[in-house]
């Protein structure tokens, strides 16, 4: 039974019970509109209160349900509505906790609402992409006036219940902390004999100036949303509340739902939505594995990476010393800190009190042997093989047993990091995006000896920072930086052949990334990429490259630091320009190949681009450094811009069809440097076989 029954007080009570947060399933529906039927047909009966059990009016649709037949059996979340709407006894909605998606538009149903204070009122379909389809956007404009519901429907966020009191939401706020079930049981007593019972659809949509306002609002909402269909597609919605008959309206609403389900976008956004809860599951490890406790963490090397990851773990609350080897670094980084918070506080993140509270959590220190106490210790010192052996073995030396030793490598092999150890199975890889105090992504490197508890707890701190942690394997470059390696290369290989940076990156661009390969590489650093290609030039001479971004750190354009890269950066302006000078370099670099440079359409750098992230990832499915294609696309939303709207680089394949991708990637080997084009196994196996790669 997932809703109890019970009568109290001649009142009905039916309490949605379906932990963790009573979603809407199909079991909780069935019951609901039992309980309806026992009440109706019960003479000691005079009224009906449907609550929810435990910490949770209602979180809405069951999310374990979505993409089942579930969703769609008898009786639907609408019929259940009908059964509150057309109960012959008055039904009071008892909210509290949760009241959101499903959960609201139910209690919209009921003919009278109370509520407790701080209850999270909430229509957040918007953010999977679609619209509140069970009457949400045709009552809460009935109850809350056209501004505030289109806002709520448009925008997704929630609003605590205290702040919709005196609307005709609720009819009663019940006293803080007080039990909502005898609340309403009270309020529905003393409402019993009242008839008839009022009904939310039979309200008018209050505004002075409906047409005005819906004007102003589409035009707003449709440049917002971009490329997201389903905020305009929320204003429409809204709109027929306002413009059609209650019954015309709920199905002008139906309609527009049931086509958002079918976009690529809603797609898209459910795929992230659980692409993000699948990626903190690992298969072999239980879900109740124990975790180390990380109540004290240390960072060593106070550089770029070092001092964004001591902000995160103090936003987190977790107290962390940053371990320098000269006193300026120590200063550096701890200034680096403090500037972090300055700008979190001058941009209203932060209160002040923060700011202090914060940096009372990150101390420094020269002296390794400090640290020993630490629960966790993350590396972050140069991305050099013989530093970084130095310092394990010498936090081996120092560390308590049991701490957890982690490496923030982007590139070398946690393994051999590993091995400078005699506690492989403590050292982990937690490879943070900079800024890492602000970026969403964690990479996890689970290393052959990594303990399972020691991955749980890597997990469970990801969470605690509040990034999204995907596991990998260990790799030159993990998922995320192998993928991108053949990106770039792409992008240099696009230059000797025709196009110019500028181009290629307005392309992608318009594909939807946030930024392009060479905005990205300025923003970076071109002098990063230039020490890996010559590391990688005497490690793995076989990989070919555009030498264009050698010639451009030849001319000494690191990019914004230097105020020249890819692009010119003047003082004052905000958007990089073009330089002529670079676009001379690449096309006498085209010359001196004896490249005739040819006119290269966009929809060619986009796919040339994307496809080399797809055969990429492909191949790092089938070798098992990420556990599943969803990861791979949680790594390119989370870390690296990918456009959320086509769902990462994988789902994008799965979009476009496989076979489709294999037969451009099959074109593609013909052309230039087409040695970087062998299509990866999987990603022909599947596509002969009709599957994708989310199956
Ligand atoms: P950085 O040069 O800015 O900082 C490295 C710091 O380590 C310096 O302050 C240096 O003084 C200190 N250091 C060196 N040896 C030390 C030792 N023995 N003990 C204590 N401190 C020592 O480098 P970074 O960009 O912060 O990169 C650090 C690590 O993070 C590298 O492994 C890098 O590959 C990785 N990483 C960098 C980025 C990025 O975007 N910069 C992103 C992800 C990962």
């Amino acid at each position: 039974m997932s809703a109890d029954y019970h009568v109290q007080d001649r009142v009905a009570v039916i309490t949605l019970n379906n932990p963790p947060v009573n979603g809407l399933g199909l079991a909780t529906r069935s019951a609901a509109v039992d309980g309806l039927r026992r009440a109706a047909a019960d003479d000691g009966v005079v009224a009906i209160v449907i609550t929810g059990a435990g910490k949770a009016f209602s979180g809405g649709a069951d999310i374990r349900e979505f993409n089942s037949p579930k969703a769609l059996a008898e009786p639907t979340l609408h019929t259940l509505i009908r059964a509150v709407e057309a109960s012959p006894k008055p039904v009071v909605a008892a909210i509290h906790g949760v009241c959101m998606g499903g959960g609201l538009e139910l209690a919209l149903g009921a003919h009278y609402r109370v509520a407790l204070p701080g209850a999270q009122i909430a229509l957040p379909e918007v953010k999977l992409g679609l619209l509140p389809g069970a009457g949400g956007t045709q009552r809460l404009p009935r109850v809350l006036g056209l501004e505030t519901a289109l806002d709520m429907i448009v925008t997704g966020k929630p609003v605590p219940s205290e702040k919709l009191a005196g609307t005709p939401l609720f009819d009663a706020l019940l006293p803080a902390g007080s039990d909502p079930v005898a609340g309403a049981v009270a309020f529905a007593e003393a409402v019993a004999a009242r008839r008839p019972l009022p009904q939310v659809r039979d309200l008018a949509v209050a505004h002075p100036d409906p047409a005005a306002f819906l004007a102003a609002a589409r035009a707003r909402v449709a440049q917002e949303a971009g490329p997201f269909p389903a905020p305009p597609a929320c204003v429409e919605a809204v709109a027929a509340a306002v413009e059609m008959p209650f019954e015309d309206g709920l199905k002008f609403e139906r309609e527009r739902f049931l086509h958002l389900t079918t976009t690529t976008a809603s797609k898209a956004l459910r795929h992230a939505f659980f692409a993000e809860r699948a990626a903190a599951k690992v298969p072999g490890l239980p879900a109740d594995t124990p975790v180390r406790p990380v109540a004290a963490a240390a960072v060593v090397g106070a550089g770029t990476m070092g001092a964004g990851i001591a902000t995160a773990f103090a936003d987190a609350g977790i107290p962390v010393t940053l371990v320098e080897t000269a006193q300026a670094a120590l200063d550096k980084g701890l200034a680096t800190v403090r500037r972090n918070y300055e700008g979190a506080l001058a941009r209203g993140r932060i209160t002040a009190a923060q700011l202090e509270q914060r940096l009372a959590l990150v101390g420094g220190t020269l002296d390794l042997a400090a640290i020993a106490h630490a629960d966790l210790v993350v590396e972050a010192v140069f991305e050099d093989m013989e530093v970084k052996a130095s310092v394990f073995r010498r936090l081996d030396a120092v560390m308590k047993p049991g701490a957890i030793l982690a490496s923030n490598t982007s590139t070398l092999d946690l393994d051999r990091i590993a091995a400078c150890t005699a506690r492989p199975q403590d050292v982990i890889g937690l490879h943070f995006f900079s800024p890492a105090n602000v970026m969403k992504l964690l990479e996890i490197v689970r290393g052959a000896a990594t303990a399972p508890d020691v991955l749980a707890t890597a997990l469970a701190l990801a969470k605690k920072l509040r990034k999204t942690g995907v596991v990998a394997g260990v790799c030159d470059g993990f998922i995320g930086n192998r993928m991108i390696e053949q990106y770039l290369r792409q992008a240099g290989f696009l230059l000797d052949e025709g196009a110019l940076p500028a181009q290629v990156d307005r392309a992608i661009e318009a594909f939807g990334f946030a930024m392009g390969p060479f905005r990205m590489a300025d923003l970076a650093g071109n002098d990063i990429g230039w020490a890996i290609r010559k590391r990688r030039a005497a490690q793995q001479p076989g990989m070919a490259y555009s030498r264009t971004a050698d010639l451009l750190c030849e001319l000494g354009r690191f990019g914004q630091k230097t105020g020249a890269g890819w692009y010119d950066y003047r003082a004052g302006e905000r958007t990089p320009q073009p330089s002529a000078l670079v676009d001379e370099m690449v096309v006498r670099h085209s010359a001196d190949l004896g490249i005739a440079r040819r006119a290269i359409a966009d929809e060619e750098i986009v796919e040339r681009l994307v496809y080399a992230l797809v055969n990429e990832g492909a191949r790092i499915l089938e070798e098992g450094i990420a556990l599943r294609a969803s990861d791979i696309d949680m790594v390119y939303l989370a870390g690296y811009g990918f456009p959320l709207v086509r769902g990462g680089p994988m789902f994008h394949a799965d979009t476009v069809g496989l076979p489709a991708v294999l037969a451009a990637i099959e074109r593609f080997a013909s052309g230039y440097h087409g040695e970087a084009w062998r299509p990866a196994p999987l990603l022909a196996l599947l596509a002969a076989q009709g599957k994708r790669f989310d199956a």
